[in-house]
């Protein structure tokens, strides 16, 4: 049997419809900004493999330092037990993070990082005896995660629509996109002077998978200001923005209101190793800090902390703050620039949007702009046949490309996407998307 055939036999992948799927891609090897398969084809990984890897792959310093630190110390529980990768990971975060978050608590990846801020803030109130404080507000549309907590805290749509009978209620609201501004500032502070609301969770400027979404960060300051005047906590949902991905080391940082919790993944350990990181605020830890055993925050899994994952964190945020890696991140902020003022006068595009090293292309389709839109497979195909990986979410095609990207292979995806647009307008006038 092939590896095709081994594939189809014993394995069932994420986001798949199995049934109508083509056969998945067999990647052998990654170096840098580039997917080698096991057929010849080289891919360039234009979106940093769902945005975890933003040092490109195999990065030489990481992979060191993984190395020494399962030769080390593979693992230990982290009740009772601690280790120095876990606590020169939390010191290396609360350095560059804003200076009033105070602990670092672990976790796994995105959906547990959020799972555990959403709980945390629904303790911090439960143990302060204001058991009112249960409501949550989100965004409409917004991507948390696929357990159940994150899951409830995102947007309705089609890939919960089979759990939404079970999901806990959370009042969603429009992002304030400028035009319904006041309306949403006006909803908020109506829906906060009910006095029972515990929690505000958002994704900070950029909105990902609603289709990489933005907004600016004065309204989202003036949202944050009403919730604190309403003793609301505000988790700020970084898990996709976290690490650079923005121009600035956090999307946070464009605020002047700051989030209580903080919630960390994707790019953390430079795409090696599955990371949640879920920071707060010594006012959230103090209420859990308690001679009563109950207020303890019970909340943990066995791989917390992984000291292997905590040291390949270490090693990434080490290239992070390097003036190597800013540089690369300006690169691609300004190249993006510049594209973005070439590529929205086609007439296949209705919007350009970029923030820092995010950039997305909303194309003109008659159909709605979800994910099933039909454009996406087309456009995807026309990507990996050109020898780039590229996951439209609908029709939205996006860039979040690992910083190591060359100027010169961030031109040729450039040059695919103008090449995909004519090619995909084409079709759409021929046949109809
Ligand atoms: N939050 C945001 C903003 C995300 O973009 C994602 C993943 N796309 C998650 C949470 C969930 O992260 P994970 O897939 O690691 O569970």
């Amino acid at each position: 049997m092939n590896w095709t055939e081994r594939d189809k036999q014993t394995l069932w992948h994420p986001f798949t419809q199995m049934k109508t799927a083509l056969a998945p891609i067999h990647i052998e090897k990654a170096q840098g900004a580039y997917l080698y398969a096991s057929d010849g084809r080289v891919f360039i990984d234009a979106i940093a493999s769902w945005w975890v890897n933003i040092h490109g792959h195999g990065h030489p310093l990481i992979a060191k330092k993984i190395a020494e630190q399962a030769a080390q110390l593979d693992h230990v529980l982290f009740a009772g037990f601690t280790h120095t990768p876990a606590i020169a990971l939390a010191e290396g975060l609360l350095s560059v993070l804003p200076h009033h978050f105070d602990k670092i608590f672990y976790s796994d990846n995105g959906s547990t990082a959020v799972e555990v801020a959403l709980k945390m803030a629904l303790q911090y109130f439960y143990n302060r005896g204001q058991k009112h404080k249960t409501r949550i507000i989100a965004f409409e549309n917004a991507y948390h995660g696929d357990t159940f907590g994150a899951m409830s805290a995102g947007g309705r749509n089609l890939f919960n629509a089979p759990f939404q009978e079970l999901l806990f209620d959370v009042v969603h609201i429009p992002i304030p996109n400028g035009e319904n501004t006041e309306g949403v500032l006006q909803q908020f502070e109506t829906i906060a002077a009910a006095g029972d609301v515990a929690a505000f969770i958002f994704e900070p400027l950029v909105q990902g998978s609603a289709g990489m979404l933005m907004y600016e960060a004065e309204p989202l300051d003036a949202l944050l200001a009403i919730a604190k005047a309403h003793h609301i906590i505000c988790i700020a949902d970084e898990v996709m923005t976290g690490f650079g991905r923005t121009g600035k080391m956090f999307a946070c940082n464009y605020l002047t209101q700051l989030p209580d919790i903080i919630c960390l993944s994707k790019g953390i350990t430079g795409g090696f190793l599955p990371l949640g990181v879920t920071a707060c605020t010594a006012t959230i830890y103090n209420a859990f800090y308690d001679n009563d055993l109950t207020k303890a925050f019970f909340h943990g899994h066995s791989y917390t902390a992984n000291p292997i994952s905590c040291a390949a964190a270490v090693a990434s945020l080490e290239i992070l703050r390097g003036v190597d890696c800013q540089k690369q991140i300006d690169q691609i902020v300004e190249q993006h620039a510049v594209f973005c003022q070439k590529v929205k006068t086609h007439t296949f595009v209705k919007a350009v949007r970029q923030r820092g090293t995010i950039l997305a292309i909303e194309l003109k389709t008659t159909e709605s702009t979800s994910y099933t839109n039909s454009i996406k497979a087309a456009a995807q195909a026309f990507f990996i046949d050109n020898g780039v990986l590229i996951r439209p979410l609908g029709n939205i095609i996006y860039l979040m490309p690992p910083y190591c990207i060359s100027v010169q292979d961030l031109e040729k995806v450039y040059g695919v996407i103008e090449r995909a647009l004519d090619f995909l307008y084409e079709k759409t006038s021929n046949r109809g998307f």
